[in-house]
């Protein structure tokens, strides 16, 4: 703080000379004023991934609100704010449940308090966040909807962006993406009323994700681009890392590979540099699945041990990281490493059953048994897994496993020579076609469809030599809003 730099009362507005206790024109303690000046500093220091000096500044407004009574600090929202940045920090650092404890105490201290709007619609949002995180999709879409309410009513429209689009993230996940669409419209009509390009930036890097799952895939590329090109006016390190990352994952799942590289690469090293963790871990599968793609194994392996490392203290990507791992120890056909990798996506989904965990548990076991020719093991597997996804209306990951499922079969029907066999694979790649024509994913169309045109006999080459299909990894960050 300069010598020239005065404080602002916050009873009074009067500007007073920095060294006072007390306001000179109301007689009030400026005490006030001084820890909203740290907590402003703190928010910035949120914001630029300064978690350090963040925590710092949160200390100092601590030992000055002491002058306060309680009931100022109250009314103020001093102390909820205090909490709400702490749980920011617990939450951007992966700790979900510390970070619940601080947003319960900020909720506790807003309640009966007038003119809280914005705040207390944050501190609900970012509820809804954790929750998400969970996947407790009832419990977050009823904070996300008690959110964007209060924002609504109070003209917090950044605030109501966010919450309105985290209820089309909802939508999402339970399979409606008509009903997503619909929210991230009226979430973008918030965001351009609060004239944030941030938030608009962020909710087309949304809709491009509903355009990736649903199809057509073209607007997703679409409305990455639109994303990126304000990229200038984020100016929020978490805010970007996500659309970057996220813009790479766009272009890599479209098999744009060397317009995804520079994306993924950029988020990665913010994540780095801004102790993301969780962004760290998702763009770290990212480029794994990258090199995969561009056939460069050390490098896929390199950081897909990297992520699942990362995951024992960040867990919710624990199962991705896993399955990662299984499909590359899979093409080495080093069963060992490859059971094991499964062993923990089964351990994981003992200790939290969530629906993403089970999905990645039956695609490993497709994988694995289909390798080992555990033919019915692996139809079983493959079965559940796609119920499952139908659930959730993820065209393109049953796409990628309906490919690598044929891919077994036809195998099956050339060891076996059995019919039957053979006409199911033709079934499942017919499967896989629609699904990709409906994506507009021409590409991988191709692919499928020349294995349709082959006879028997030839397809067992033709099929060694196509790509295998990457499994569909998301590492969805569309709840961290
Ligand atoms: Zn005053």
């Amino acid at each position: 703080m300069s010598s020239k730099e005065t404080i602002a009362c916050l009873f009074c507005q009067a500007a007073n000379p920095p060294t006072n206790a007390t306001c000179a024109a109301c007689g009030q303690s400026l005490a006030a004023a001084r820890t909203v000046r740290y907590l402003d500093r703190a928010e910035a220091d949120i914001a630029k991934g300064q978690y350090n000096q963040a925590r710092a500044n949160l200390t100092k407004a601590d030992v000055v609100m002491l002058d306060l009574s309680s009931e100022q600090r109250k009314s103020l929202l001093l102390t909820a704010r205090a909490f709400y940045l702490h749980s920011l920090i617990y939450y951007h650092k992966g700790q979900t449940d510390e970070a619940k404890d601080e947003l319960l105490l900020a909720l506790q201290n807003l309640e009966d308090q007038p003119s809280h709007a914005n705040l207390l619609a944050n501190v609900l949002n970012t509820l809804g966040n954790v929750e998400y995180y969970r996947e407790h999709l009832n419990a977050a879409f009823d904070y996300y909807q008690r959110s964007s309410e209060v924002a609504i009513k109070g003209k917090a429209h950044l605030v109501a962006a966010k919450a309105i689009a985290n209820l089309g993230n909802i939508s999402g996940a339970q399979g409606n993406p008509d009903a997503s669409l619909a929210y991230y419209d009226r979430a973008l009509v918030a965001a351009e009323l609060g004239n944030d390009p941030l938030r608009v930036a962020d909710i087309y890097r949304l809709i491009a994700y509903v355009y990736l799952k649903n199809g057509p895939v073209s607007k997703a590329l679409e409305y990455v681009t639109q994303a990126v090109a304000l990229r200038d006016q984020i100016d929020n390190q978490a805010a970007l890392c996500r659309v970057l990352g996220d813009a790479g994952n766009v272009y890599l799942k479209c098999g744009e590979l060397d317009q995804a590289a520079p994306y993924l690469s950029e988020a990665y090293e913010i994540a780095q540099r801004a102790e993301y963790r969780l962004m760290q871990v998702v763009t770290m599968m990212y480029l794994a699945e990258l090199a995969h793609q561009r056939g460069d194994n050390a490098t896929w392996l390199n950081y897909s041990v990297r992520a699942f490392n990362m995951t024992s203290s960040v867990v919710v990507w624990r199962s991705e990281a896993a399955l990662q791992l299984v499909e590359y120890y899979v093409g080495q056909q080093d069963w060992q490493p490859a059971h094991l990798y499964l062993k923990y996506i089964e351990d994981n989904v003992r200790l939290h059953p969530t629906e993403s965990d089970r999905i990645h548990l039956s695609h490993a076991k497709v994988l694995l048994n289909a390798a080992l020719d555990q033919w019915d093991e692996a139809t079983q597997s493959y079965e559940e897994a796609i119920s499952r996804l139908d659930q959730t209306h993820d065209r393109f990951s049953a796409a990628a496993l309906h490919q690598q499922y044929a891919a077994m079969l036809l195998r099956q029907a050339a060891l076996t020579h059995d019919p039957t066999v053979h006409a199911r694979a033709r079934a499942v790649l017919e499967q896989a076609a629609a699904a990709y024509r409906q994506l507009g994913l021409t590409a991988r169309l191709t692919d499928v469809e020349s294995l349709l045109n082959r006879q028997q006999s030839n397809l067992l080459n033709r099929l060694k030599r196509i790509k295998h299909p990457q499994t569909a990894l998301w590492c969805d960050t569309s709840y961290t809003n």
